[in-house]
């Protein structure tokens, strides 16, 4: 029998380690925290990671089974990357074998043993490069590929020579012989030409960036709050400078995978260093080479979306968070984790000081803010002498509307298009139109596996279930009395781009939404197409909001925002107020001022008045004062226990035993709200309940958690279900 038992993390919805014995032939000695290995799991194989090492087992010894295979010699993993997941399965009450498959890359965790990939690079040699023309001229093409690289004058990958019309390989392969050019292999990718900016930072950038240099050494959480074109970019960009220059790393993290580039490209030119992208569009391969490269330290920088925070650094140094108020940084299925609120404790655990960025700070880091756990830094003005946007609303109370637009919008969409400037559309919702309903006997479309209206998709001649994905064509007669008066109620992205292009037939209309940008590259078009300038329109949902650059757009009208006055997630006029003031911000960039136009029907709504009379901040101060009134997040915390089944009946079972559970538990200050219907009770044929619970600390939730979730588990009811637990919960969905 051997003297130790290895305690293995396998990705199982099971929160606990499972005990293996080690191969037969090997010691002690071979084994460590942080390695991968394969095991037997029921009749398949999985991976694991090696988390402890224990002398003794709880099971019967002899019923144990030897792993696998042992995938690495040296642990993948360090007792700090290790402790990160451990924190995020405890904190998050999720199986740590799920929490470690979710957030490693696949390739890694599948056990490929992988290397990095090396970049073959080209270079003259000294001796060619004493050479003159006359030397080479002989040879025409080896000429040119010589001036080539003495033009490049540092190592150039093979892609380099791809501007070259004839085949390059056999010149080059000579000069290699002759000892002219030599080959080397590297981590790294060559660094370009470096722009440097023709400005100095202003004194709010400069004050910003001396605060978080001043604490490079220690962990601090830095509040970035600064307006859309304020320059937060150019002061990421500043101190990753600083940082790189110290021999240290630095994790961006973003909400969104089309944003990647563009950043990227600002990056690039600017830092000279090596810099790798994860996002969910890039394939296996790409983000485990990127994983790879980030955590041995040949990358200096990692540019990443959510799931990039998990992502071990070789020598941390600063991790910078963009648009920290985007929910897209929380997880919502599965694994359900804040990467932003990860990235926190990642920086605490290593250090290192954090920036939150942000034009339009959530209510939670501004409650930091304000309690002294953040530091907040400001940048109050647009640079290079742009203006705030003048925001208006238009009330569309009794006035006709043509298909959705009111005339003062397309006056001024007539004029900004008159004056070779572009426009951008805002509309909340893809498809043609939210509804289709039968003139004659009031009959709607609705998806029967949800509790939702189908959107009508005319381009695609389809009627699409938004929740379930269900699609039908669409009907040409009623179904339930057979007239041929099926109309469209509502509007969508499809409908206003219709609207829009027979008004100005002319004009180019781009529709930025997730039908049209499904394709790989699609988006950037996009963006370059922008970029080109001339008059544009482009119509979008929120993918619109997010961060991108357009100079050229002076007017920004927003079509649908009044649903958001009156939902009943508390959270929603948080939401509402964040995009306005994201999309206001896409308007008049840079030397010309932008002009903002909402239609409502809503015009004296308080939150609509003071968020565009006072602006932004005002509206989140007073927001504060009424989530601290309402015992709300940030002032309270919560969990949200979500149940759902094919049957209700099986749901309301598994509630009223969690309900007796509960009532054995000593509930402290925790207070249980619910069971309730979700707001949409029914979803992909499967019924959905919600049970909310909240108190005034974290702590006394979390310890009633760590006591009720292991019991629901153990239910009889709970094998006709299924459930999950959503900490600090960002939708009440
Ligand atoms: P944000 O990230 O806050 O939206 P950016 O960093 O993208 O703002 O800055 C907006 C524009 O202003 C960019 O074109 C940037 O190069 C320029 N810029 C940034 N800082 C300055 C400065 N101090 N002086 C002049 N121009 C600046
Ligand atoms: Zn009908
Ligand atoms: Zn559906």
């Amino acid at each position: 029998m051997p003297k130790f038992y290895l305690n293995v993390a396998v990705d199982t919805p099971l929160n606990r380690l499972f005990d293996y014995l080690p191969l037969s032939d090997n010691h002690r000695s071979d084994y460590a925290l942080g390695q991968r290995v394969t095991v037997p799991f029921g009749r398949t194989l999985k991976s694991g990671i090696i988390l402890s090492i224990s002398s003794n087992t709880e099971l019967n010894a002899k019923q144990l089974k030897p792993i696998a295979e042992l995938l690495d010699s040296s642990p993948l993993l360090c007792a700090k990357d290790i402790a990160l997941y451990k924190w995020a399965a405890s904190y998050y009450h999720h199986p740590i074998g799920e929490v470690f498959a979710q957030s490693l890359p696949k390739k890694i965790r599948s056990g490929k043993l992988l290397s990095v990939e090396l970049t073959t690079l080209y270079s003259l040699s000294k001796n060619s490069l004493s050479l003159k023309e006359s030397d080479i001229k002989r040879s025409p093409r080896q000429a040119t590929l010589w001036r080539h690289l003495k033009e490049m004058s540092q190592p150039v990958e093979s892609d380099s020579f791809a501007l070259f019309d004839w085949d390059w390989r056999s010149p080059l392969k000579s000069m290699v012989k002759k000892g002219w050019v030599n080959v080397s292999q590297e981590h790294i990718q060559p660094v370009t030409n470096i722009d440097t900016p023709d400005f100095t930072p202003n004194p709010a950038q400069q004050a910003a960036i001396d605060s978080v240099m001043q604490s490079a050494d220690t962990y601090n959480t830095f509040l970035l709050d600064g307006v859309t074109g304020s320059g937060k970019t150019e002061v990421y960009l500043q101190l990753i400078q600083q940082v790189l220059s110290s021999g240290k790393q630095v994790l961006v993290l973003l909400p969104e995978i089309t944003l990647t580039p563009q950043l990227a490209g600002r990056f690039k030119k600017r830092l000279a260093s090596h810099l790798v992208i994860s996002h969910s569009g890039l394939n296996d391969t790409q983000r485990a080479q990127a994983w790879l490269q980030f955590k041995q330290g040949s990358a200096q920088i990692l540019l990443g979306t959510r799931s990039a925070v998990f992502t071990p650094m070789q020598k941390p140094g600063l991790i910078i968070l963009d648009e920290e108020h985007d929910a897209s940084f929380k997880q919502q299925e599965g694994f359900r984790y804040s990467a932003r609120d990860i990235a926190i404790t990642r920086a605490r655990n290593d250090n290192i000081p954090i920036v939150l960025g942000t034009a339009t700070p959530s209510l939670e880091s501004l409650y930091n803010a304000q309690h002294e756990r953040f530091k907040h830094l400001t940048l109050p003005e647009r640079t290079a002498g742009a203006s705030h946007p003048d925001i208006h609303l238009i009330d569309c109370k009794n006035q006709q509307l043509d298909n959705h637009l009111s005339k003062p919008l397309l006056t001024s969409i007539a004029k900004t298009l008159a004056r070779n400037e572009q426009v951008i559309l805002f509309v909340n919702r893809r498809g043609f139109a939210p509804v289709l309903m039968c003139h004659s006997c009031g009959w709607v479309g609705q998806c029967r596996r949800c509790d939702s209206r189908l959107v009508i998709h005319k381009k695609s001649n389809l009627l699409k279930c938004h929740h379930c994905g269900v699609e039908h064509t669409v009907p040409t007669t009623c179904p339930d009395c057979q007239q041929a008066e099926l109309f469209p109620l509502g509007l969508g992205t499809e409908r206003i781009e219709e609207t829009i292009n027979s008004h100005f037939p002319n004009i180019p209309v781009t529709r930025i939404d997730r039908d049209s940008t499904r394709r790989k590259d699609a988006m950037q078009e996009v963006i370059d197409q922008v970029q080109k300038g001339g008059a544009q329109i482009l119509i979008g949902t929120q993918m619109l909001a997010k961060g991108h650059h357009f100079p050229n757009v002076t007017l920004v009208g927003m079509l649908d925002i009044d649903a958001g006055l009156f939902s009943c997630d508390f959270r929603a006029s948080e939401r509402m107020c964040q995009l306005i003031t994201q999309v206001a911000g896409r308007a008049g960039r840079e030397e010309k001022t932008g002009r903002v136009l909402i239609q409502t029907h809503h015009p004296d709504h308080p939150l609509l008045t003071t968020l565009i009379q006072k602006g932004y901040a005002s509206f989140a101060k007073q927001a504060l004062i009424e989530r601290q009134q309402a015992q709300l997040p940030p002032y309270h915390y919560q969990a949200l226990l979500r149940v759902n089944a094919m049957h209700e009946k099986a749901v309301l079972e598994f509630l009223d035993d969690t309900q007796q559970l509960i009532s054995q538990i000593q509930l402290g200050d925790v207070s249980i709200l619910g069971p309730v219907p979700a707001p949409m009770l029914k979803r992909a044929g499967r019924f959905r309940y919600q049970l909310l619970l909240q108190a005034p600390q974290r702590k006394p939730l979390h310890q009633f958690l760590s006591t009720l979730l292991p019991a629901i588990g153990q239910l009889k009811s709970a094998r006709k279900i299924r459930w999950s637990i959503d900490i600090d919960p960002i939708d009440l969905y």
